[in-house]
């Protein structure tokens, strides 16, 4: 069964003050397991609205979001639980607790103590951070920050990892450490990644499909090689 299978969805956001404004409009994707999906879009496109309808922050009005087959909008909040326990999510500002240590930022999702124990060390081990357990994030920098993000999202050996612009806070050398880091986990874990980004160079240089999206529609999708290849 496909990681994420999106069809037809239609978003529209209602507010008294400016009417309503359809953010999504008939989209339609296809995640496979094993993916690094990218889609890629202007700022106001549709993409945030895009990962918040996956994850279930977002309901929407029509259309099918699957989320390794189950269909996200109406899940019980336990299943909605359970949902965000298998798609673990980063961002661009990281969302770190400024008052919590790396180890404990990362141990955040995790519930029992014995958890957080055993699966802590692995996971500041698994994004090269194991000398930095103590540390405060406002002692780290910014590519250090987003590991721990990375860290955290993975506590629960989610199947899709969602990046929301995870890198656009980062400089160019940072970016692409932080972008083979996540290759690498892609590799070694075999989780599916769906990355959304503004910036070409990012998913020319991990992702294995794209959609393009533009004013709440996919204007052009493919293999990243085939679209690149368009003149
Ligand atoms: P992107 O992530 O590509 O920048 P968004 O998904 O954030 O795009 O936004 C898509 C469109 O929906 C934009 O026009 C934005 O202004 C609008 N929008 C986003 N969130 C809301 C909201 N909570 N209420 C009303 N409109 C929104
Ligand atoms: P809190 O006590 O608020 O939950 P802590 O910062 O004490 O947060 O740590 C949370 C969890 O992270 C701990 O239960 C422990 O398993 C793990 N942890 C804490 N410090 C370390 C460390 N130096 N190395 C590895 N794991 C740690």
């Amino acid at each position: 069964i496909p990681a994420v299978e999106i069809s037809h969805l239609t978003k529209i956001y209602h507010s008294d003050d400016e009417g309503n404004k359809t953010a999504l409009s008939d989209i339609s994707l296809t995640v496979q397991p094993g993916d690094i999906y990218g889609i890629i879009g202007l700022s106001g496109a549709g993409k945030s609205t895009l990962v918040r309808c996956i994850n279930g922050l977002e309901g929407y009005d029509s259309g099918s979001v699957k989320v390794r087959g189950r269909e996200v909008k109406g899940l019980a909040p336990r299943d909605l639980r359970a949902l965000r326990q298998e798609t673990g999510m980063i961002f661009q500002h990281f969302n770190l607790m400024p008052s919590r240590t790396v180890a404990g930022n990362v141990g955040l999702p995790l519930r029992s103590r014995s958890d957080r124990r055993s699966r802590v060390p692995r996971l500041l081990d698994l994004v090269g951070l194991e000398d930095l357990a103590d540390r405060y994030p406002s002692e780290l920098s910014g590519g250090q920050q987003q590991r721990v993000a990375i860290a955290r999202a993975l506590a629960n050996s989610p199947d899709i990892l969602l990046s929301d612009e995870a890198t656009s806070a980062l400089d160019p050398t940072t970016t692409k450490s932080i972008l083979q880091l996540l290759r690498d986990l892609h590799d070694r874990l075999g989780i599916t990644i769906v990355l959304i980004t503004h910036e070409m160079s990012v998913v020319r240089q991990i992702c294995n499909k794209i959609a393009v999206i533009d004013h709440g529609t996919i204007v052009e999708r493919g293999r990243v090689f085939d679209v690149f290849a368009n003149p």
